[in-house]
């Protein structure tokens, strides 16, 4: 099956035992009665457990990653939580990717960091990692393409190391897409997405998910699916089972947005850089291309501060709305130094490249036309 086939009929047989309805019916009992006390009528017992809806959500985006096992939880941040709870321990140390989402760097940093768990950012296209690893270190997470700043970063390479030393690489693949990317095919032992962006795709549900192969791994993360309690809701469970339907065909249209603006944004006067591993220019083109199947609907650029400034530019906008987020059918522009990486201090911010004058474009699926018509307007 391809991914549009799996994607639409994974799970989704049509009932004929019962109406023949043709998709999964959205079951909001939040607990299932039974006629012996020691055998749950179907294997169900209550919703934070197990729920219809979401196991046949939970088969979909298994089978988009290409993975044996899925997870949906109640946000991105509901996912990683769980997902770190169940793979570290005091006086454990994570090593990162440096150009991180925002909120990720905050969970390592303020949450985790007040139970004796450790961690050290580096940049995985440039430094030497394999140095980095200590006794300590027991789990590797990276995100690529990276948020703000679409790094690429070689997943193989980063999961031979992985294999090597004996630790668990998690990607964050929401920027991707399971569309573009399958990063356990790649080698990684764990894919996690903010189903809130890319595959939900509609900006009206916030959920998080986790596929994987290992069935020890997987049995850890169930029990404290269940444990931790941050599931994704049955009625979202039927948001993002309806989003994920035309996630090819969303991202097909995204990427071919965001390939004519990154055309048109890089030879425009008024901007310094385009970052956009689409273009053969960019340093990242080739390890975008190896790994892969297309470069996606996010871009970022430096807009020149002596030419244009920034927020005069996006005042101007009239189909780019100023806003967090990412991944929905309308165009989202944002500001990250004062935005969605606001929570990393100055320096760093700074020092990595998410200054006042970079902004962050999450492409919609509108018509391109009217889309670099109202940049060219609004960069004049
Ligand atoms: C949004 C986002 C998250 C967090 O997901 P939420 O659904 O907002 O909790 C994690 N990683 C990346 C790359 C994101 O864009």
């Amino acid at each position: 099956m391809k991914f549009s086939t799996k994607a639409i009929h994974i799970g989704e047989e049509p009932n004929y035992e019962e109406n023949g309805e043709v998709i999964s019916p959205i079951h909001l009992s939040t607990t299932f009665a039974r006629r012996d006390p020691e055998k749950p009528t179907k294997g169900y017992e209550y919703t934070r457990t197990g729920n219809p809806t979401r196991d046949t959500l939970e088969k979909k985006l298994a089978a988009l990653e290409n993975a044996k096992f899925g997870l949906a939880f109640s946000s991105g941040l509901a996912a990683e939580t769980t997902l770190l709870l169940s793979i570290l321990k005091k006086g454990e140390r994570i090593l990162a990717s440096d150009d991180l989402y925002g909120g990720t760097r905050r969970i390592f940093d303020r949450v985790l960091g007040n139970y004796g768990v450790t961690f050290k950012t580096k940049d995985f296209t440039a430094d030497d990692i394999e140095s980095e690893i200590t006794k300590d270190t027991k789990v590797v997470w990276i995100e690529t393409p990276s948020n703000p700043l679409l790094k690429v970063i070689d997943i193989r390479k980063i999961a031979d190391i992985c294999k090597k030393s004996g630790l668990i690489l998690v990607v964050d693949n929401t920027f991707a897409s399971p569309y573009f990317q399958n990063p356990l095919d790649l080698g990684a032992d764990v894919v996690l997405h903010s189903t809130t962006k890319y595959i939900n795709g509609h900006s009206d549900s916030l959920g998080g998910a986790i596929m994987l192969n290992d069935e020890q791994l997987f049995d850890k993360i169930k029990f404290n699916q269940n444990a931790i309690g941050a599931v994704l809701s049955p009625f979202d469970s039927y948001l993002v089972m309806r989003g994920l339907k035309t996630l090819e065909v969303r991202m097909e249209r995204h990427e071919e947005n965001a390939i004519s603006i990154a055309k048109f944004l890089s030879e425009d006067d008024n901007v310094q850089e385009v970052l956009y591993p689409g273009l053969p220019e960019n340093k990242f083109y080739s390890v975008a291309k190896k790994q892969m199947r297309g470069f996606g609907g996010m871009l970022s650029f430096y807009i020149d501060e002596k030419k244009k400034e920034p927020k005069d530019f996006l005042k101007k906008l009239k189909y780019f709305s100023l806003a967090e987020s990412l991944g929905g059918i309308e165009s989202l522009i944002e500001i990250p130094y004062y935005m969605t990486h606001a929570s990393i201090p100055e320096s760093e911010r700074n020092k990595i490249g998410v200054t006042k004058n970079l902004i962050r474009v999450s492409v919609g699926i509108e018509d391109k036309d009217d889309l670099i018509e109202d940049f060219k307007n609004a960069l004049t």
